[in-house]
């Protein structure tokens, strides 16, 4: 499998009438195809505006993003993004809030219907298709949002401390899910997060990075059973191993 996704030599600042913040210095790395990238650094190095670099809402001042298969293949690659607010809509039944990006994107056929419905079953939400969003539970409705992307079949999903309004316990769980679900449905995502725990349990690779502007300190493969779901990989013996080293090259990047 090659490289989705990659970063070349990217830098990027942004400009106010205060001046210049420099964000990426140089940044290159790539994330290959279905590889759960995690990327963690200090609070303000810059990683939502990576997210949204790759999401093409804004652009590099020098370096490249590409997506190599789109190079070759000449097509789009569909991004999914997750955030920490589900921005599930209170009027919609979650089976119309599902479907939303269907009918905005004018895809909204009988078939991309049923695979909605599948996906609400598969993942124990089909009781609750009817259901209006408050009705479910934080961990409910960030499944019922993550589903929401999935529909759209994106080849990448970015993930932007998408539990970090979540109370601790939620958290874990909701990241148990969502990962669970991320590696059945074989996709390929980037999380960004400051909490290092659930950077190593959700990762398959983490990328730690510089205080701003960032560079990549280091860039670790986590090498756990793949059978283990983000919570059994906190209890297994590697974890504290990985989080040690980790955390240790955190405190270097912020000095
Ligand atoms: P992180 O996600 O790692 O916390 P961000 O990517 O959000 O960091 O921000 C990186 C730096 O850029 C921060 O210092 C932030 O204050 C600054 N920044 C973010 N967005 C803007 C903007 N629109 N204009 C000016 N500075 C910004």
């Amino acid at each position: 499998m090659g490289a989705l996704l990659q970063f070349e030599d990217v830098n990027f600042a942004y400009h106010s009438m205060d001046g210049e913040t420099p964000v990426l210095s140089d940044l290159s790395f790539q994330v290959e195809e279905r590889e759960f990238l995690s990327i963690v650094g200090p609070s303000g190095c810059g990683k939502s505006t990576i997210l949204s670099l790759i999401a093409g809402l804004m652009e590099p001042e020098t370096g490249s993003i590409f997506f190599p298969a789109q190079k070759e293949q000449k097509k789009s690659v569909i991004i999914g993004y997750m955030l920490q607010k589900d921005h599930l809509f209170e009027w919609r039944t979650i089976i119309n809030n599902v479907t939303l990006g269907l009918e905005i994107r004018h895809m909204k056929t009988k078939e991309n219907v049923r695979k909605a419905e599948e996906l609400l079953e598969k993942y124990g939400l089909g009781k609750f298709k009817k259901s209006r969003p408050s009705q479910l539970s934080g961990g409910m409705r960030q499944r019922a949002a993550l589903i929401r992307t999935l529909v759209l079949e994106p080849e990448l999903l970015l993930l932007d401390e998408p539990f970090s309004a979540l109370d601790y316990q939620t958290r874990l769980s909701v990241g148990d899910d969502i990962g669970t679900i991320i590696r059945k449905e074989k996709k390929t995502a980037v999380l960004v997060t400051h909490d290092l725990s659930e950077a190593i349990s959700l990762g398959t690779r983490v990328l730690v990075l510089s205080n701003r502007p960032a560079r990549v300190v280091c860039d670790i493969a986590l090498d756990f059973d793949e059978k283990l779901t983000p919570l059994e990989k906190r209890n297994d013996p590697q974890f504290q191993a990985y989080f040690q080293k980790i955390w240790k090259e955190l405190n270097k990047s912020g000095e």
